[in-house]
């Protein structure tokens, strides 16, 4: 893929001006274009409206927190979205997750780190949009129809928004029928590059995919678990 002459540019969304002006420094000198907002009512405005290609969204913010932040976004952008957690607050990776967050990194965390996170969700979103332009390749299962090429789910002809996330989850299991895969390399193979993420990422994703995609979450039909080992794909009878 030819890299475009356009600097990317990236919305940092977060309060602590220290952390906000190092994350900047960094990126600026990186070659990135860098926008900043410093409470959650300026991030939401900014993030819809700067043509933003990645957000790096805070949690604790003032004004509205990170995820309502991300809610609202989500509602009409499918902007990559890189959430900054405390380590101490766990429970947030799998939150803002649940809201549509792509990623998510753990306070501290060093620069290098950060830009390789912001580069790799980049990169993923740039070829989304050239797939979407490609041929499409539609696979059927059921009632439900996956274009391989063109990242679209369809369900009795209607289409699912799903993030680019839980398609490339569903892609990977459905083209590979019956086969059973663990967490680890689920996230090893979806996820991808040196993911620091840990398995429940995988559960959640699981489980977002499955409120889009099934009639009763409860008793899928499509995305099975195989309990002690993981989650396989099957075709519905
Ligand atoms: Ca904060």
């Amino acid at each position: 893929m030819a890299e475009s002459n356009t600097p990317k540019k990236v919305l940092i969304i977060e309060d602590e001006r220290s952390i906000s002006d190092i994350i900047k420094f960094n990126l600026v000198k990186e070659g990135y274009a860098v926008e900043t907002a410093y409470d959650g009512i300026e991030g939401l405005d900014k993030a819809l409206s700067c043509g933003c290609d990645l957000i790096l969204l805070d949690i604790m913010l003032p004004l509205m927190d990170g995820f309502e932040v991300c809610k609202k976004v989500r509602e009409k952008s499918s902007v990559p979205i890189l959430m900054l957690t405390a380590k101490e607050e766990e429970v947030d990776k799998v939150l803002g997750l649940e809201l549509g967050a792509d990623d998510y990194i753990t306070k501290p965390f060093g620069m290098r780190e950060l830009i390789a996170r912001i580069k790799a969700n980049i990169r993923r979103a740039d070829s989304l949009t050239e797939k979407s332009e490609a041929q499409p390749d539609v696979k059927v299962f059921g009632n439900l129809e996956i274009d391989m090429n063109r990242f679209e789910v369809r369900k009795n002809g209607e289409r699912l928004e799903l993030t680019l996330r839980e398609f490339e989850l569903l892609r990977y299991l459905a083209e590979r029928e019956e086969r059973v895969f663990s967490r680890e390399q689920l996230l090893e193979e979806v996820w991808g590059y040196e993911y620091y993420g840990d398995i429940r990422t995988v559960d959640v994703t699981v489980r977002r995919l499955r409120e889009k995609l099934e009639d009763d979450p409860g008793d899928p039909q499509y995305i099975m678990t195989r309990r002690g080992i993981g989650y396989y794909f099957r075709r519905p009878q």
